[in-house]
């Protein structure tokens, strides 16, 4: 979708708004399972996987985003690149933008949705990246993860980014409002973590490759000119897929178990779950590292 039509698309001043984060899908997308309402759908990169057929994979997931326009009818489905779509930036914009006509991709863009600003990225960013990300902006998706947060692989080594939490605090300065940065990238790092020193929600919203880790559903509530956070929905479906060694083979377990966190009630009106969740919102990256770690099954070398 042309960045232009957003311009010209008058969003109407909703006072709540359904954000679900999701990456790393790999192809898997099919396997989601998304809440029924979504007013924005984020895609933090990394929806192609296998080295061959790259743009058919493409293909394949823009007719998914397709069919989500008719299933969910969601407004807005932001898409950024992740490392596995690095050969996709050499590509011509407008066939970027061709290629994904059922999305929003974004690459360095900011895109306003209903009164909410949302940056979106690459893989990683490159010196002096500070100056691309507006104050204004307070969704700000970007594929790798930042240093010291959800980034750490089953060997102990980090996979994060300094320069992108240096820029998040750095924002906190400038303006103080809630921000919400989404990444994926370190399949191991699935789930929700607050810094109160950035005022931000890290979302690293992986599924591992794998539909495993459930998408990752965030309700926006306007205040004045800008939004509050609340947590709706994070965890795991344990035992659903089992990732098999290195060889990128999966197998299908049967009788998988949907183990969602204490926040995570889809039938539950969204309104009961405001205070509770605010309130718990620090405990859901306990609760989502449990549950992904649960699932240490997944071991991956190609992130
Ligand atoms: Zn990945």
């Amino acid at each position: 979708m042309n960045l232009e039509k957003n311009k010209e698309n008058k969003n109407e001043n909703k006072s709540e708004i359904d954000i679900v984060f999701i990456s790393d899908t790999h192809q898997f997308h099919e396997e989601l399972i998304l809440p029924n309402k979504i007013d924005i759908l984020i895609h933090s990169g990394d929806f192609t996987y296998k080295r061959k057929k790259k743009k058919n994979q493409v293909k394949i997931f823009n007719n998914w985003l397709g069919k989500l326009d008719k299933e969910k009818k969601i407004e807005h489905k932001i898409i950024i690149m992740g490392n596995h779509e690095n050969w996709f930036k050499y590509r011509r914009m407008k066939t970027k933008l061709k290629w994904l006509s059922n999305g929003i991709y974004l690459q360095n863009q900011t895109y306003n949705a209903y009164g909410l600003t949302i940056f979106g990225s690459s893989h990683k960013p490159r010196k002096k990246y500070s100056k691309l990300i507006p104050n204004s902006a307070q969704i700000i998706a970007i594929h790798a993860p930042p240093k010291g947060i959800l980034d750490m692989q089953y060997n102990d080594k980090s996979r994060g980014n300094k320069t992108i939490y240096d820029c998040i605090c750095d924002l906190n300065k400038s303006k103080k409002m809630q921000r919400i940065n989404a990444f994926g990238h370190n399949h191991e790092g699935y789930g929700i973590q607050f810094s109160e020193e950035a005022n931000c929600f890290f979302v690293n919203s992986t599924t591992n490759g794998l539909p495993s880790n459930i998408p990752i559903w965030f309700k926006a509530i306007r205040e004045n000119d800008h939004f509050k956070f609340f947590l709706i929905q994070s965890g795991c479906r344990i035992d659903f897929i089992e990732r098999i060694g290195r060889t990128h083979k999966f197998k299908r377990i049967q009788n998988s178990n949907l183990i969602l966190n204490q926040n995570s009630n889809l039938n539950q009106n969204s309104n009961q779950n405001l205070n509770q969740n605010s309130n718990s919102n620090s405990n859901s990256n306990q609760n989502s590292n449990q549950n992904s770690n649960s699932n240490s099954n997944s071991n991956s070398n190609s992130n």
